[in-house]
Parts: structure tokens; sequence; C-alpha cells
């Protein structure tokens, strides 16, 4: 006699788009500290002025920046008759964050199934209305978030943010694999703190050793969408609530940014 085995489910069965979301591109990386939230904001507002229709969800949910670097951090959302949630707006762009939910002295102690619903309801109850992109800034690492976010929607890819030395380059591995596990496409690694550049000389330093990460990207195929320098500038502007692009649009290091998001463009027109 023979028994019949109910096949798997495939969570990504799971994947509905959001109507009105053209593209909606995932930001991680390894570890954290190398400026994930940092490049997450400049590109939001690169792509802004591009002339495209952007929102920015700060999926980093135990350790959320983006509204203290966009300038978003006093504000809370209103949520309308049909309990959906208005997304808060920053140098254009729409915005929400676990950052305007809780205080920001509250530790946020949540276990899988908590950060599942979460993401379901930035993902659906938020009125993100019309949008050519949705960047989410991704938790660093690989875990529950990162998944949740490929099962419940389509992504038109991810981006990984990696500083230029060796410790981080097993990090970025992992977190390539990830994506390739949850089938999400690698659109490119962005190398933050690629060169620190004096503000006074404008002289040139490596911050860091570089290591082996463009030979790995080179094996790879994967490409390597631009390197942005560590420049004072760069920190005042998420220290200040504008980020760099904003703040000094003409200087080298927006200019790096805009590069960014115009392949971005390219990529996922
Ligand atoms: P992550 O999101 O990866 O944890 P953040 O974006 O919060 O990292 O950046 C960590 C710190 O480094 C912040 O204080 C930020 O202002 C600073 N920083 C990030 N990138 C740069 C850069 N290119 N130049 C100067 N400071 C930077």
């Amino acid at each position: 006699m023979s028994t019949v085995q109910n096949p798997t489910p495939n969570p990504f069965n799971q994947q509905r788009p959001i109507e009105g979301i053209k593209h909606i591109i995932a930001v991680g990386a390894g570890k954290g500290g190398v400026g994930k939230s940092t490049v997450s904001t400049n590109l939001a507002l690169a792509l802004a002025q591009l002339g495209k229709k952007v929102g920015l969800l700060d999926a980093d949910i135990y350790g959320p920046s983006v509204p203290k670097m966009m300038g978003t951090a006093k504000l809370q959302p209103n949520v309308n008759a049909d309990r959906r949630i208005e997304p808060m707006i920053g140098h254009g762009i729409k915005i929400m964050s676990m950052g305007n939910l809780v205080d920001d002295q509250s530790a946020i102690i949540w276990r899988g199934p908590m950060l599942f619903k979460a993401m379901d309801q930035f993902l659906r109850d938020v009125i993100w209305g019309e949008l050519d992109y949705l960047i989410v800034d991704l938790p660093p690492g690989t875990g529950d978030v990162q998944l949740s976010l490929a099962q419940k929607v389509p992504l038109s890819g991810a981006v990984v943010v990696s500083t230029p030395q060796d410790t981080a380059l097993a990090d970025v591995k992992r977190c390539i694999d990830m994506f390739k596990r949850v089938k999400t496409p690698i659109l490119g690694v962005i190398e933050n703190m690629s060169k620190y550049v004096c503000s006074h000389c404008r002289h040139e330093e490596d911050l860091f050793v570089p290591g082996e990460l463009h030979q790995f990207l080179d094996k790879e195929k994967i490409p390597l969408l631009g390197k942005i320098p560590f420049n004072r500038s760069i920190g005042q502007g998420s220290e200040s609530g504008t980020p760099q692009v904003g703040l000094d649009p003409q200087s080298a290091e927006s200019a790096a940014i805009m590069g960014v998001a115009r392949k971005l463009v390219e990529l996922s027109p």
C-alpha cells in the first residue's frame, strides 16, 4: 500500500505584490555599522532627485535609525478610519519605521511571529500609494525579517553594503548566500567607507586595509554598484536629519551616491 505525502509547502507562494509599488529593493549588510542605513537614506534621496517616487521602509526593527537620519524622529504616524497607517514624510520620501512607534529608549524584544506580523503591517497596512521604488533598509545579518520580506513580496532585487576590508568579506558572502537561498536577485554591492577623504585638503587615504572584496565580486560576477568615501559630512548629514545628498548635492560624495542610484534605475527601470 502506498501513502501519498503532502508536498512541502513553498513559502514563496505567499508572495503578493503591493499594488501601486513598481520596485521593492532591499538594502542588506552582513553586519551592523557598515553604513547600511546611511546608504539607504541617501539612495532614497538620490532616487527622488532623479524624479522617482520613493518610499523608505525601515525594517531594522531592533535598531531603527532611519527616523533620526531623515529628520522624522519626532513624528508619529496617523491611523485613518480604515485602520490604515499614513507614512511619515521626510525630504519628499514616504517613511515607515518602528522608531516612530516606540520611544527610543525601549528595547524591542520580539520573536519570529511578531516580526512577521510587523513586517506584514508595514508592507500592507501603510498607505504607500504609487511608488517607483520602495527601499527596504533591512536589519544587519541574516535573520527572520529578511526571510519574512522575501516570502511576503516579490523583490526586484537586493543591494548589499560592505566596507572594503577582509573582516567584512565573510559577512558579505553570508548575506549574498542568504539572498540567493530566498531567490532574491542580487543587484550588486556598494562599498561604503572605501576611502577616507579629508574635508579640508581632500587628501585621500584607505580607512581600512583593502581586502579581496573586488576579486570576490569579479569571480561571482556580481556588480560593484559604487564606492562611497568616508567623509565627515556624510556622518554629519545622518546626525542632522538631512542625508548628504540633500545637504550638499554638488559634493563628490553625493555624486558617488547619485551614480549608484542611476545604476539601480538602469537595473530596475
Ligand atoms: P548600519 O546601518 O550599517 O549599522 P549606519 O548607517 O548606522 O550603519 O552607520 C554607522 C555610523 O557610520 C553612523 O554614525 C554613520 O553616520 C557613519 N557613516 C556611515 N557611512 C559613512 C560614510 N561614508 N562617511 C562617514 N560616516 C559614515
